[in-house]
């Protein structure tokens, strides 16, 4: 019967953050809220560490715990905020209408068939129901936005996920990236960029000629364009819009509205949008504040040392729907698992699929490494003269995503996403002296603390890392004799009918 019906295709219902909740607020299990007032200083973290946060997070914590609501914040009475929406690679496969394996394929494709965004009058744009321009006497960012202090030691309130928009001076070329934003005074955030970051390029640009950086800072928009938003070079290079390639896992261009005050345009469906400028050869210490030496907690599963000089972004006004609802994350977690690690994971079958189609089948960016340190390759050998090209498809991913530092090469009959499977290929096809690859005294990522020259001496740099590759695949030539037992193939259902 044919049918016009909708109903759970996410790409047709989700347009924006409320939509992405309702969906989960429909299915079993992928949402919870709250009315008990929670503090943003160190509390909202807190609880969301026992819920779901997973990950590199400190133990104990929950794996693919739900999406929390936070409906009383204390000193903020406006707002409500909500955590955790890709913490599960299962939500954000509903999110994208994608078994959840199947994800960085679908991102891959969706690179290659990107959609640019389009521009929407202002009168139309959601984020701009409400304005707060800087210039009104009681503007202070401080009471405006509730953005978490994730522990007590961090420097300050920190905006984790806010979609940064630019556009190259020059070329006029735009990039959206999630940077870490600390909130430092009535109007003034400090922004970390790591080096080689696009919207850095822009920046440097723009100083280098004494002119401030126009930016957008989006938060609480459809979760699609976070994880878009994530990727980064090779696969987006200079110059590409990763909302276009959100626009491709839609169907349709992410609408953009021109800001109140900069030349800069911002999401339009977002919940609450920052406007300011970075300010040419102004540097603020990032604790600042509160002097405590530390930023807020980091992908890895550590607190990043507070920055002695960032780049400063001057406020000029927010703007924002109605009862807005910020959206946080808390650093540790499968919540950056999924939004870095699947890009990566997008990267790396992109590259390899170039050089040697079919043969590598899948791969996943490991919650152990927060989707960007360690990644599990699946690689099917099928002839002898496949033999060492897992470890050249290995190589490659180096080379399509440089912050990757870990590769572990299992065969066909390995699942990637379980762990005690890659686990017992590394216990029963893996003899460390012949089968592990070292290229030291690459650069990777500077979040990673043995990546120092304190832990080793062939690490002359922090954020240098000694690559390696564990070759946890079966020689072509014996694998005869590597044969899982073989269990009969049965229906299960016959002996229990509920069985999932
Ligand atoms: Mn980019």
């Amino acid at each position: 019967m044919a049918s016009s019906d909708k109903k759970g295709d996410a790409n047709a219902t989700i347009t924006d953050l409320r939509s992405a909740l309702d969906l989960l607020r429909s299915l079993p299990g992928e949402y919870v809220e709250t009315s008990v007032e929670v503090d943003p200083q160190a509390e909202l973290s807190g609880v969301y560490r026992y819920v779901g946060a997973g990950g590199t997070c400190e133990r104990p914590t929950r794996k693919n715990g739900p999406v929390m609501m936070f409906n009383t914040i204390k000193g903020f009475p406006e707002s409500r905020v909500v955590i955790g929406l890709n913490g599960s690679r299962k939500r954000v496969g509903q999110f994208l209408n994608c078994a959840p394996e199947r994800l960085g394929h679908l991102l891959k494709d969706s690179v290659q068939q990107p959609i640019a965004p389009v521009l929407i009058n202002q009168q139309q744009a959601a984020c701009q129901e409400v304005v707060h321009l800087a210039t009104d006497a009681d503007f202070d960012l401080r009471k405006l936005l509730p953005a978490p202090t994730n522990t007590e030691e961090d420097a300050g309130p920190y905006i984790t996920m806010g979609l940064c928009y630019a556009s190259d001076p020059e070329s006029g070329e735009s990039d959206v990236t999630i940077h870490r934003l600390c909130v430092q005074s009535r109007d003034e955030l400090s922004m970390w960029l790591t080096p080689g970051r696009h919207i850095d390029a822009f920046r440097m640009k723009a100083e280098a000629a004494g002119k401030p950086l126009p930016i957008s800072i989006s938060i609480g928009v459809d979760p699609a364009i976070e994880v878009a938003a994530c990727f980064e070079p090779p696969t987006t290079p200079l110059g590409f819009d990763e909302l276009s390639i959100a626009g491709a896992l839609r169907g349709h261009a992410v609408e953009m509205v021109q800001c109140r005050t900069i030349s800069e345009r911002a999401i339009a469906h977002a919940e609450i949008v920052i406007e300011g400028e970075l300010l040419p050869d102004v540097r603020v210490r990032e604790d600042q504040n509160t002097n405590t030496g530390k930023a807020m907690p980091e992908f890895p599963g550590y607190t990043g040392d507070a920055k002695p000089a960032l780049p400063v972004i001057k406020v000029k006004a927010v703007t924002h729907r109605r009862q807005p609802i910020w959206r946080t994350t808390m650093g540790p977690g499968e919540e950056h698992v999924n939004m870095a690690g699947i890009p990566t994971e997008a990267s790396i079958l992109s590259m390899v699929e170039r050089a040697m189609p079919g043969k590598l089948l899948n791969v996943f960016a490991h919650s152990a490494g927060g989707g960007k340190l360690l990644a599990v390759m699946q690689f099917k050998k099928s002839s002898p003269a496949d033999e060492g090209r897992q470890r050249q498809a290995g190589l490659l991913a180096f080379a399509s995503f440089p912050e990757l530092k870990h590769v572990i090469l299992v065969d066909e009959d390995v699942d990637i996403f379980d762990s005690d499977d890659v686990l017992w290929a590394m216990q029963t096809r893996y003899q460390g002296d012949v089968d592990t690859a070292f290229i030291a005294g690459v650069r990777c990522h500077p979040l990673d603390p043995s990546q120092s020259p304190a832990y080793s001496p062939s690490i002359t740099q922090e954020g240098m890392s000694c690559k390696t590759i564990f070759d946890c695949t079966v020689p072509f030539h014996l694998k005869a004799h590597f044969q899982r037992s073989r269990f009969k193939v049965v229906d299960v259902k016959r002996f229990l009918p509920d069985f999932e």
